[in-house]
Protein backbone atom coordinates (compact mmCIF):
# COMPACT_ATOMS: atom_id res chain seq x y z
CA UNK A 1 0.00 0.00 0.00
CA UNK A 2 1.43 3.99 -0.75
CA UNK A 3 0.39 6.44 -2.88
CA UNK A 4 3.22 8.69 -5.10
CA UNK A 5 3.14 11.97 -6.28
CA UNK A 6 4.64 12.60 -9.88
CA UNK A 7 4.86 16.50 -10.36
CA UNK A 8 4.50 16.91 -14.47
CA UNK A 9 4.83 20.58 -14.46
CA UNK A 10 5.18 23.29 -11.12
CA UNK A 11 4.99 26.41 -12.95
CA UNK A 12 2.98 29.51 -13.64
CA UNK A 13 0.34 30.36 -16.61
CA UNK A 14 3.51 32.26 -18.22
CA UNK A 15 5.79 29.92 -16.98
CA UNK A 16 9.14 29.94 -19.66
CA UNK A 17 10.90 27.49 -17.51
CA UNK A 18 8.52 24.78 -16.33
CA UNK A 19 5.59 23.12 -17.87
CA UNK A 20 2.17 24.41 -15.87
CA UNK A 21 1.38 22.92 -12.79
CA UNK A 22 0.08 19.40 -13.29
CA UNK A 23 0.25 16.53 -10.97
CA UNK A 24 0.29 12.85 -11.61
CA UNK A 25 -1.07 10.48 -8.23
CA UNK A 26 -0.18 6.20 -8.49
CA UNK A 27 -1.65 3.78 -6.13
CA UNK A 28 -1.65 0.22 -6.56
CA UNK A 29 -0.84 0.36 -10.19
CA UNK A 30 -3.69 2.89 -10.68
CA UNK A 31 -3.22 6.99 -11.89
CA UNK A 32 -4.74 10.12 -11.50
CA UNK A 33 -3.95 13.02 -13.03
CA UNK A 34 -5.01 15.90 -11.24
CA UNK A 35 -5.47 19.50 -13.95
CA UNK A 36 -4.42 19.32 -17.36
CA UNK A 37 -2.59 21.66 -18.80
CA UNK A 38 -1.32 21.52 -22.35
CA UNK A 39 0.82 19.97 -24.03
CA UNK A 40 -0.40 16.83 -21.27
CA UNK A 41 0.62 14.00 -23.24
CA UNK A 42 3.97 15.01 -23.40
CA UNK A 43 4.41 16.00 -19.89
CA UNK A 44 3.14 12.19 -18.85
CA UNK A 45 5.11 10.67 -21.30
CA UNK A 46 8.17 12.70 -19.61
CA UNK A 47 7.38 11.99 -16.06
CA UNK A 48 10.00 9.64 -13.87
CA UNK A 49 7.03 6.89 -14.53
CA UNK A 50 6.14 7.56 -17.89
CA UNK A 51 2.19 7.09 -18.64
CA UNK A 52 -0.21 7.80 -21.32
CA UNK A 53 -3.81 8.68 -21.51
CA UNK A 54 -5.25 5.10 -21.36
CA UNK A 55 -3.18 4.58 -17.99
CA UNK A 56 -5.50 6.70 -16.38
CA UNK A 57 -8.43 6.34 -14.45
CA UNK A 58 -9.50 9.96 -14.53
CA UNK A 59 -8.65 13.48 -14.22
CA UNK A 60 -9.32 15.67 -11.36
CA UNK A 61 -10.05 19.05 -12.64
CA UNK A 62 -9.41 22.27 -10.17
CA UNK A 63 -10.90 24.88 -12.62
CA UNK A 64 -11.00 26.45 -15.96
CA UNK A 65 -8.12 28.99 -16.40
CA UNK A 66 -5.81 27.95 -19.54
CA UNK A 67 -3.14 26.85 -17.34
CA UNK A 68 -5.13 24.41 -15.24
CA UNK A 69 -6.80 23.29 -18.54
CA UNK A 70 -5.71 24.13 -21.93
CA UNK A 71 -4.68 20.32 -22.78
CA UNK A 72 -7.75 18.98 -21.35
CA UNK A 73 -9.54 19.41 -24.87
CA UNK A 74 -6.85 17.10 -26.55
CA UNK A 75 -7.23 14.07 -24.19
CA UNK A 76 -10.56 13.75 -24.66
CA UNK A 77 -10.63 14.09 -27.83
CA UNK A 78 -7.50 11.55 -27.94
CA UNK A 79 -10.16 9.16 -25.10
CA UNK A 80 -12.97 9.26 -28.01
CA UNK A 81 -10.85 8.75 -31.27
CA UNK A 82 -8.20 6.66 -30.04
CA UNK A 83 -8.74 5.00 -27.13
CA UNK A 84 -12.66 5.12 -27.49
CA UNK A 85 -13.67 5.19 -24.32
CA UNK A 86 -15.07 8.55 -22.43
CA UNK A 87 -12.58 10.77 -19.74
CA UNK A 88 -13.84 10.24 -16.30
CA UNK A 89 -13.70 13.79 -15.10
CA UNK A 90 -14.00 14.72 -11.61
CA UNK A 91 -14.89 18.25 -10.99
CA UNK A 92 -17.37 20.43 -9.64
CA UNK A 93 -20.94 21.07 -11.66
CA UNK A 94 -20.27 24.40 -12.10
CA UNK A 95 -16.82 24.00 -13.27
CA UNK A 96 -18.33 21.13 -15.30
CA UNK A 97 -21.28 23.35 -16.65
CA UNK A 98 -18.88 26.65 -17.73
CA UNK A 99 -16.55 23.89 -19.82
CA UNK A 100 -19.08 22.63 -22.10
CA UNK A 101 -21.44 25.39 -22.40
CA UNK A 102 -19.12 28.16 -22.68
CA UNK A 103 -16.14 26.36 -24.33
CA UNK A 104 -16.48 22.97 -25.84
CA UNK A 105 -19.47 23.02 -26.88
CA UNK A 106 -18.23 25.35 -29.74
CA UNK A 107 -15.18 23.22 -30.10
CA UNK A 108 -16.55 20.02 -29.46
CA UNK A 109 -19.57 19.18 -30.60
CA UNK A 110 -19.44 19.73 -34.54
CA UNK A 111 -17.70 16.37 -36.13
CA UNK A 112 -17.56 15.48 -39.80
CA UNK A 113 -17.11 12.08 -41.15
CA UNK A 114 -13.70 11.43 -43.60
CA UNK A 115 -16.65 11.63 -46.91
CA UNK A 116 -17.12 15.24 -45.42
CA UNK A 117 -20.98 14.56 -44.00
CA UNK A 118 -21.83 16.56 -40.82
CA UNK A 119 -22.18 13.81 -37.49
CA UNK A 120 -25.08 14.63 -35.07
CA UNK A 121 -23.86 16.97 -32.84
CA UNK A 122 -22.03 15.60 -29.73
CA UNK A 123 -22.50 16.65 -26.11
CA UNK A 124 -20.84 16.55 -23.00
CA UNK A 125 -21.57 13.15 -21.76
CA UNK A 126 -20.36 11.73 -25.25
CA UNK A 127 -16.52 12.61 -24.30
CA UNK A 128 -16.65 12.48 -20.49
CA UNK A 129 -17.94 10.86 -17.41
CA UNK A 130 -18.47 13.16 -15.06
CA UNK A 131 -18.34 12.36 -11.54
CA UNK A 132 -19.65 15.47 -9.73
CA UNK A 133 -17.28 16.52 -7.31
CA UNK A 134 -18.66 18.74 -4.18
CA UNK A 135 -18.07 19.52 -0.48
CA UNK A 136 -20.76 17.54 0.28
CA UNK A 137 -19.81 13.83 -0.14
CA UNK A 138 -16.28 12.12 -1.61
CA UNK A 139 -15.53 10.74 -5.23
CA UNK A 140 -14.35 7.32 -5.59
CA UNK A 141 -12.53 6.94 -8.75
CA UNK A 142 -10.44 3.26 -8.59
CA UNK A 143 -8.44 3.61 -5.38
CA UNK A 144 -8.54 6.92 -5.09
CA UNK A 145 -11.16 9.36 -2.45
CA UNK A 146 -11.23 12.63 -3.92
CA UNK A 147 -12.74 15.25 -1.17
CA UNK A 148 -13.08 19.07 -2.43
CA UNK A 149 -13.29 22.37 -1.06
CA UNK A 150 -13.80 25.82 -2.49
CA UNK A 151 -11.02 28.55 -2.61
CA UNK A 152 -10.53 32.15 -3.27
CA UNK A 153 -9.73 32.88 -6.35
CA UNK A 154 -10.96 35.19 -10.13
CA UNK A 155 -13.06 32.20 -11.42
CA UNK A 156 -15.07 29.55 -9.05
CA UNK A 157 -12.05 26.57 -8.20
CA UNK A 158 -11.87 24.06 -6.08
CA UNK A 159 -9.05 22.46 -3.82
CA UNK A 160 -9.04 18.49 -3.51
CA UNK A 161 -7.99 16.32 -0.50
CA UNK A 162 -7.47 12.74 -1.74
CA UNK A 163 -6.88 9.67 -0.43
CA UNK A 164 -5.30 6.35 -1.63
CA UNK A 165 -2.69 3.44 -0.59
CA UNK A 166 -3.29 4.57 3.17
CA UNK A 167 -2.01 7.80 2.35
CA UNK A 168 -3.14 10.97 1.36
CA UNK A 169 -2.23 14.28 -0.31
CA UNK A 170 -3.35 17.86 -0.32
CA UNK A 171 -3.79 20.08 -3.23
CA UNK A 172 -4.44 23.89 -3.19
CA UNK A 173 -5.20 24.51 -6.37
CA UNK A 174 -5.20 28.17 -7.48
CA UNK A 175 -5.73 30.44 -4.50
CA UNK A 176 -5.60 33.58 -2.63
CA UNK A 177 -3.50 33.22 1.14
CA UNK A 178 -6.63 31.86 3.33
CA UNK A 179 -5.67 30.24 6.73
CA UNK A 180 -9.35 28.60 6.81
CA UNK A 181 -8.20 26.63 3.07
CA UNK A 182 -4.69 25.53 5.11
CA UNK A 183 -6.09 24.01 7.67
CA UNK A 184 -8.54 21.99 5.99
CA UNK A 185 -5.41 20.69 3.50
CA UNK A 186 -3.50 19.91 6.99
CA UNK A 187 -5.81 16.85 7.65
CA UNK A 188 -4.10 14.98 4.99
CA UNK A 189 -0.17 13.66 5.25
CA UNK A 190 1.63 16.04 2.43
CA UNK A 191 0.01 19.54 1.32
CA UNK A 192 1.02 20.45 -1.77
CA UNK A 193 0.31 24.67 -1.83
CA UNK A 194 0.62 27.19 -4.75
CA UNK A 195 3.05 29.79 -4.78
CA UNK A 196 2.68 33.03 -6.24
CA UNK A 197 2.13 37.47 -6.82
CA UNK A 198 -0.50 37.69 -4.02
CA UNK A 199 -3.76 38.72 -5.68
CA UNK A 200 -5.36 35.70 -6.31
CA UNK A 201 -2.35 33.48 -5.46
CA UNK A 202 -0.49 33.15 -2.69
CA UNK A 203 2.50 34.75 -1.78
CA UNK A 204 5.70 33.18 -0.59
CA UNK A 205 6.01 35.66 2.42
CA UNK A 206 3.01 34.66 3.76
CA UNK A 207 3.59 30.69 3.92
CA UNK A 208 7.00 31.50 5.48
CA UNK A 209 5.06 32.88 8.07
CA UNK A 210 3.24 29.46 8.78
CA UNK A 211 4.13 27.02 11.80
CA UNK A 212 7.35 25.36 10.98
CA UNK A 213 5.15 22.06 11.39
CA UNK A 214 3.22 22.97 8.77
CA UNK A 215 6.10 23.88 6.55
CA UNK A 216 7.80 21.17 6.73
CA UNK A 217 4.54 19.36 5.20
CA UNK A 218 4.37 21.96 2.66
CA UNK A 219 5.58 21.60 -0.92
CA UNK A 220 5.25 24.42 -3.39
CA UNK A 221 4.24 24.60 -6.57
CA UNK A 222 2.43 27.10 -9.28
CA UNK A 223 5.61 29.45 -8.72
CA UNK A 224 7.17 31.87 -11.43
CA UNK A 225 10.29 31.75 -13.19
CA UNK A 226 11.52 34.68 -10.84
CA UNK A 227 11.28 31.99 -8.00
CA UNK A 228 14.55 30.33 -7.36
CA UNK A 229 13.57 26.71 -5.50
CA UNK A 230 17.23 26.18 -4.78
CA UNK A 231 16.60 29.28 -1.94
CA UNK A 232 12.96 28.32 -1.11
CA UNK A 233 12.64 27.83 2.91
CA UNK A 234 9.76 25.38 2.13
CA UNK A 235 10.48 22.64 -0.21
CA UNK A 236 9.60 23.14 -4.03
CA UNK A 237 8.13 20.15 -6.15
CA UNK A 238 10.40 19.04 -9.28
CA UNK A 239 9.41 18.33 -12.66
CA UNK A 240 10.79 14.72 -13.44
CA UNK A 241 11.06 13.54 -9.33
CA UNK A 242 9.39 11.27 -7.70
CA UNK A 243 7.81 11.87 -4.47
CA UNK A 244 6.34 9.12 -2.18
CA UNK A 245 3.36 10.64 0.02
CA UNK A 246 4.52 9.51 3.87
CA UNK A 247 3.40 10.97 6.97
CA UNK A 248 5.29 14.27 8.51
CA UNK A 249 6.66 14.19 11.72
ZN1 LIG B 1 -6.26 30.06 -11.84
Amino acid sequence: MSLTLYPLGVGDAFAGKHYSTALALEAEGRWLLIDCPHPIRKMMLESAAPIDVADLDGVVLTHLHGDHVSGLEGLAFFDHFIVKRRTVLATHPRVAADLWDRHYAATMADIIAADGTRQPPRGFADYFDHRPLTPKAPVQIGPFTIECRPTRHHIYTTAVRISAGGRSVAYSADTAYDPALIDWLDAADRVVHEVNYGGAHTPYEKLVALPQRLKDKLWLVQYSDLFDPESSEIEALREGRVYPIEAVG
